[in-house]
């Protein structure tokens, strides 16, 4: 079956929404198969966001995502990868629907409460960086 990696980024975190977020994905049907908060280092994002590193916003997204623990987790279920985008809403604010997390969360483009993988190729990539097998239910 398909899975996905989801964190709540540290603003998330800090705002005490790990509980609303992951109840959304519960109550969707999706099958937790990992969690941990942990604190991410410089190199693993680095890796995580290898495709965006030229990007002016580079060195601000790095901070952000330095600046306290992450909650990462996997879900497992039917096109979870997509699914998770639709239940996560569009990265630009003013595109993400109330109903959506960052519709319901956000205001800002980076400070927006959670990443979820964006393809299958990218979900196993991110996975295996962020988990080690061990750790997949
Ligand atoms: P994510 O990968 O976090 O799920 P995404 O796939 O919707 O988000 P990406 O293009 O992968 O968006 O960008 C990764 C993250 O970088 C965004 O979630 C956001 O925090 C930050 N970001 C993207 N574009 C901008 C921007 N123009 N200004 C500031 N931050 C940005
Ligand atoms: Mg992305």
């Amino acid at each position: 079956t398909e899975r996905t990696f989801i964190a709540i980024k540290p603003d998330g975190v800090q705002r005490g929404l790990i509980g609303p977020i992951l109840t959304r994905f519960e109550q969707r049907g999706f099958k937790l198969v990992a969690l941990k908060l942990t604190w991410a280092n410089e190199g693993l994002l680095r890796q995580h966001y290898e495709d965006l590193q030229e990007k002016p916003f580079f060195p601000s997204l790095l901070s952000y995502m330095l600046s306290g623990p992450v909650l990462a987790t996997v879900w497992e279920g039917k096109d979870v990868v997509k699914q998770g985008r639709v239940i996560l809403g569009a990265t630009n604010p003013l595109a993400s629907a109330p109903g959506t997390i960052r519709g319901d969360f956000a205001i800002d483009m980076g400070r927006n409460v959670i990443h979820g993988s964006d393809s299958v190729e990218t979900a196993n990539r991110e996975i295996g960086l962020w988990f080690k097998n061990e750790e997949l239910v």
